[in-house]
């Protein structure tokens, strides 16, 4: 089944983008996943197709006038009524991995792309809309946090990545960090590949990975490793289960 993804946007041309190459590009024209960028300006009613006017109560910049972003909405879930409705914003909530399965797993999206100072405030609640942010900064424009999102998205759909098990230690799946890679060659730059990792003992290779995965954590992301922490002091034995059931 095609796990369909609509973008609402004032700029269509920036789609698919980088998503037309690599592994996304490959899947796209398998039909794993399908792209459409509506052009929002399509559902202007003015003669001059404005999208946007001047904020209420004054101020610099022009904000995306809820009345259009509903005509698209409207006639985007007429097609899509099961894809859920998300605007890329800095106001929105921080975009996880846990909500990027979530989404991977169920009957596509329809992202709204902002410009200007952004969307008129109304049109959250008038259309059921969830505000989604990639990271405390701000870009001029969502099409860049939508190609985030769908980039994120589908490469866990199914087929997507090479090795079905190759997700599943990364970055952010159990609550951790990843363990950090080596290849060849042995020594480079008077640096050592570590012992561990050239012994063949599975059991120790994974001991060592688990460790340094979890230090990395400590030191670099302290507010993961906090999470992880806490949710292994409440389930000692169900620790990893139960952080990725929190991720998940
Ligand atoms: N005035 C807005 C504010 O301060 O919250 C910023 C508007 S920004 C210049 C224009 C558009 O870029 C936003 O409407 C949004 O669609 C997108 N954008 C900017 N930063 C973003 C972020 N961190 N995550 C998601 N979208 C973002």
């Amino acid at each position: 089944m095609t796990w369909p993804a609509t973008v609402i946007t004032l700029y269509p041309e920036m789609f698919p983008g980088p998503l037309g190459l690599s592994l996304a590009g490959r899947a796209m024209g398998e039909g794993v996943w399908s792209l459409e960028a509506v052009q929002l300006r399509d559902f202007a009613t003015d003669k001059h197709r404005s999208v946007d006017d001047t904020p209420a109560g004054g101020g610099p910049g022009m904000v995306l006038r809820a009345d259009v972003l509903a005509a698209a909405i409207d006639a985007v879930r007429a097609t899509r009524p099961d894809a859920p409705v998300l605007a890329m914003t800095p106001r929105g909530r921080p975009l996880t991995q846990a909500r990027v399965r979530e989404l991977a797993a169920g009957a596509g999206v329809t992202l709204l792309c902002g410009r200007f100072e952004g969307f008129d405030e109304r049109i959250f609640a008038a259309r059921d809309v969830e505000e989604v942010s990639i990271g405390d900064y701000v870009l001029s424009g969502g099409e860049t946090a939508a190609l985030v999102l769908l980039d994120a998205c589908v490469r866990l759909l199914p087929g997507v990545m090479g090795a079905p098990s190759s997700g599943e230690q990364e970055s952010h799946e159990a609550g951790l960090l990843e363990h950090p890679h080596y290849t060849r060659p042995a020594v480079w730059d008077g640096r050592a590949i570590p012992e561990v990792l050239r012994s063949g003992d599975h059991a120790k290779i994974a001991a060592w990975r688990t460790a340094e995965a979890e230090a990395d954590t400590r030191l670099r992301r302290p507010d993961l490793w906090e999470r992880y922490v806490s949710a292994r002091v409440k389930s000692p034995s169900g620790a990893r289960r139960e952080n990725k059931d929190e991720e998940a």
